[in-house]
């Protein structure tokens, strides 16, 4: 956690940019790679309060055709209108964007630090997209630039008002937390921010036993990890585990708990193309038109005894945000729901 930073100013932009190199690199488990990040620029980084689930964007180099990085162009992230010149820019040679999960951080060390959790994916003939890849080559030393919170914008003042975290479970006391291993970073350290008086369920769907890893909570969540199975060549499905897990938790309709004034099932939520948009839908971000569509619009977000936040594969997040809104009828006001990752499609 990161001491006020009381030179905060509004004129200084939310993001930045930060020049940072690989310190380490760690096995996790056979699915996740830690990657250290360190950099004296990250004195200039963070939020005040934990980092929850905190996301940063990796610039990825881009490749030449003999498989060295090429230099990333410049730009000028400080000045409004750097992301639409870099979308103008030759893709071949801008290098990827990719989005991630600050883990843990040691900020107020000498020589500041982050860990990124990476997820090391890789398709049957060993493809992998550009930050898997990357990742999987990363040493000690080598060069990167993050874009992330500028602890100096008044934005950043405290976690509460950076728009990079979704957390945000109000007066809730009872939680559910439901990610695939994309999520497992955010969730990891949301448990370990959590009080004693919260109480609840979180499920984690990895692909194998060997990716459960050592979680830390004192709250009074019950953690359960859930393994596809890749390693025993019967995998099921992805989502599909924490899709039975959800619903046994949360039996429908009008869950104790979260029962609301109208009774059980909710409406239907408005229908979101995973393969052209990206699934989003978080209380900080709701608009009026859906907070007044809600369950309960008098009352603010947040308000309600139940918060539940979901993330991972955008086709596994909508079919439990189906279920969640319409079948037990959860308050969307009350639910982070967002797809981090689509089946099949390259992050822009
Ligand atoms: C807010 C947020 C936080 C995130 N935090 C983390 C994090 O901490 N750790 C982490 O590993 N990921 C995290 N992700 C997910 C990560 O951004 C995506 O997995 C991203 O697509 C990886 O980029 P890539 O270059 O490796 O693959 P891409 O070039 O984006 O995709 C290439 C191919 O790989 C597939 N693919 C992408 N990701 C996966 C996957 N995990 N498993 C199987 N296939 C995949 C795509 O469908 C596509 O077919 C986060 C995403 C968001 C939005």
């Amino acid at each position: 956690m990161r001491a006020v930073n009381s030179s905060a100013t509004a004129t200084e932009p939310m993001t930045r940019a930060f020049d940072v190199t690989v310190a380490a690199v760690q096995e996790l488990s056979p699915n996740f790679r830690r990657i250290t990040f360190g950099g004296y620029s990250l004195r200039g980084f963070g939020v005040h309060g934990e980092t929850l689930d905190l996301r940063v964007k990796l610039m990825i180099p881009s490749l030449a055709w003999d498989g060295t990085q090429l230099p990333l162009p410049v730009f000028h992230m400080e000045k409004s209108g750097w992301y639409q010149e870099w979308l103008a820019t030759d893709p071949a040679i801008r290098g990827s964007m990719r989005t991630y999960t600050v883990r843990q951080e040691r900020l107020d060390s000498v020589y500041p630090e982050i860990d990124v959790d990476f997820v090391m994916h890789f398709d049957a003939a060993g493809n992998g997209g550009p930050a898997a890849n990357w990742a999987l080559n990363a040493r000690p030393g080598d060069a990167l630039t993050l874009i992330g919170p500028n602890n100096r914008a008044a934005h950043c003042v405290t976690a509460e008002t950076y728009s990079g975290i979704e957390w945000r479970p109000g007066l809730a006391q009872r939680v559910l937390l439901a990610g695939d291993e994309t999520a497992v970073p955010a969730i990891s350290a949301i448990l370990e921010s959590l009080p004693s008086y919260i109480s609840g369920h979180a499920f984690l769907e990895v692909p194998e036993p060997g990716d459960f890893l050592d979680l830390r909570s004192d709250a009074d969540v019950e953690i359960t990890w859930l393994a596809r199975g890749a390693s025993i060549g019967r995998s099921r499905p992805h989502g599909e585990l924490l899709q039975e897990a959800v619903r046994a938790a949360v039996p429908e309709p009008g869950w104790v708990g979260i029962k609301t004034a109208a009774g059980g099932a909710g409406p239907e939520p408005d229908d979101v193309n995973v393969d052209q948009d990206i699934l989003w839908e978080t209380p900080a971000r709701m608009d009026a038109a859906a907070i007044s569509a809600s369950r309960n619009p008098g009352k603010p977000a947040g308000a309600l005894p139940f918060y539940a936040w979901i993330a991972g594969e955008a086709g596994t997040v909508k079919e439990l945000r189906r279920y969640l809104v319409r079948d037990v009828g959860i308050d969307r006001k009350q639910v982070a729901f967002m797809g981090y990752w689509r089946q099949g499609k390259a992050e822009l």
